[in-house]
């Protein structure tokens, strides 16, 4: 439950509510307002919400809270109006069976409200001067003298623009074991503005011995919002969004669309086609990695480089190829799904700069036993229907890119084509006709005229902004009237004016 009340808050009453015989554990956050923020002294603070808003919005984390952390009870109390030093402005209260789950839902119930209520708070200074406080400024580390990044960006292959590259970078990272982990911490550290978190699984004991992210406190919780909750301690400036489920066919698309790079940090063959298939279609870079025992093989793929996952396994493999060696129970060599996440994130962080990364269609094989890299390259059938596909996209493409070279020319060139050519301006409802060059007009509406006109011999179209011209110039030489041309740029330069009169 969540409540916003404008009295101070009463912590025993709201105790009281929580009491339950099942839950041996009430575990309690007090936020409370302090004297000084960043070294100036505080005297009151002020807070201001939407409240239909915030409400609806604080109601959804707590529901949300309570469903990915099972067996909680969340209260969760948050003040507005005035408030003296030492009142409380934020109660959260979870009665659970086990304390795990308590500190778990209580934590995420506060790292939500931080980002995502629409609360306003005003500090008041003992000078009597005020000012609105920027809570996500608050909560991240972007303000001006921040050297967090300062070591990278003394690389000339990063530099200032670098760094910007990546604070508006998109990263997905499919996968919180022992790949994704290490993966998602570098990738937070370097810098990347968005990271998304998708994994359907939970903290189990013997994952802590590689997947670093974890302790023994979130056993049993969703690994996302344990590695959100990690992720956000080590990066506040960064946003990390957590999806707590599996990837599927359903929802490949949806999750990769709008990334910049996508890292497949998944332990089995059914994703890494699922996530493959969708990057390839969406055209998102692809960081792909596998580890077997020692052994471990890492592979960036790009939509147009060739070579896909399905040239390197034709057609879907049975269950039992399945060797990607993280999953349940296979034996692995801890610090070789370390190297390789780390690995998967060095070539994101050289793909959103733009830097040269692993070649394409070049398989890594990194062997954590004697030491050894092997670079291999991946196989190209040229009989793979998925690479088929492409190749006819691109086709497809570049023959639509082609036809449009013959179709626009450029004022310079329109006295070329000869006396007879005409230039006619179309026009739209609402244009002035007196205008000077408007002589020679046509409202672009008129098909049977503009028909007419192009049976005549070469006609240039013109029009404002050159779009609705090339529209029409395409869609008259599809019906055969090849010596329609269009003014590249639209609205015709001065030097034209002459000639549309
Ligand atoms: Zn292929």
């Amino acid at each position: 439950m969540f409540e916003l009340t404008s009295s101070p808050i009463d912590p025993a009453a709201l105790r009281t509510r929580l009491a339950a015989p099942e839950a041996g554990a009430l575990t309690v956050f007090e936020g409370r307002v302090r004297n000084h923020h960043q070294g100036r002294p505080v005297a009151r603070l002020e807070y201001e919400a939407f409240d239909e808003m915030a409400r609806l919005e604080g109601e959804a984390i707590v529901a949300e809270s309570e469903n990915i952390h099972a067996g909680a009870t969340v209260l969760c109390v948050h003040r507005t109006g005035t408030l003296q030093i030492g009142e409380i402005a934020v109660w959260i209260g979870v009665a659970s069976a086990h304390r795990q789950t308590g500190f778990a839902a209580c934590r995420h119930v506060i790292e939500e409200l931080k980002l995502r209520l629409p609360i306003w708070k005003k500090e008041h200074h003992p000078d009597g001067a005020s000012e609105w406080v920027n809570c996500t400024v608050e909560a991240g580390s972007n303000a001006a003298g921040d050297d967090t990044h300062a070591r990278q960006v003394a690389l000339p292959e990063i530099g200032p623009g670098g760094q910007a590259r990546l604070a508006a970078a998109r990263v997905l990272i499919v996968g919180l074991g022992g790949l994704g982990c290490p993966a998602a911490l570098y990738l937070a550290g370097s810098g990347i503005g968005h990271l998304t978190l998708v994994d359907g699984g939970k903290v189990e004991r013997s994952n802590l011995a590689r997947q670093i992210l974890f302790t023994t406190a979130e056993i049993g919780g969703p690994k996302v919002v344990a590695a959100a909750a990690r992720l956000r301690l080590h990066h506040p400036a960064g946003r990390i969004s957590a999806h707590a489920g599996d990837l599927t066919a359903g929802n490949a698309r949806t999750l990769v669309a709008g990334q910049d790079v996508v890292l497949d940090c998944s332990d089995n063959f059914a994703t890494r086609f699922v996530l493959h298939d969708a990057c390839l279609a969406l055209g998102v870079p692809l960081v792909q990695a596998a580890v077997h025992r020692f052994e471990g093989t890492l592979d960036v793929f790009q939509r147009g480089a060739g070579g896909c996952l399905h040239c390197l396994w034709p057609g879907r493999p049975a269950a039992e190829l399945d060797f990607a060696g993280n999953c349940d129970g296979a034996p692995v060599f801890g610090p070789a799904v370390g190297v390789l996440g780390v690995m998967q994130a060095a070539e994101a962080i050289k793909l959103v700069l733009g830097l040269e990364g692993l070649a394409p269609r070049q398989t890594r094989l990194v062997n954590l036993l004697d030491g050894t890299q092997l670079a291999i390259e991946r196989p190209v059938r040229a009989d793979c229907p998925v690479c088929a596909r492409l190749d006819q996209l691109k086709a497809a493409t570049e023959q639509l890119a082609a036809s449009d070279a013959a179709l626009l020319i450029d004022a310079a060139d329109v006295s070329a084509l000869g006396l007879s050519a005409r230039v006619i301006f179309l026009t739209e409802p609402g244009d002035d006709l007196s205008a000077p060059g408007m002589a020679r007009t046509v409202p672009a509406h008129d098909l049977a005229r503009l028909r007419e006109l192009a049976a005549d011999g070469p006609l240039v179209l013109a029009c404002r902004h050159g779009l609705r011209s090339a529209a029409l110039a395409r869609m008259l030489r599809a019906e055969g009237m090849g010596a329609v041309r269009a003014l590249a740029g639209g609205n015709p330069p001065a030097g034209l004016q002459s000639f549309l009169r």
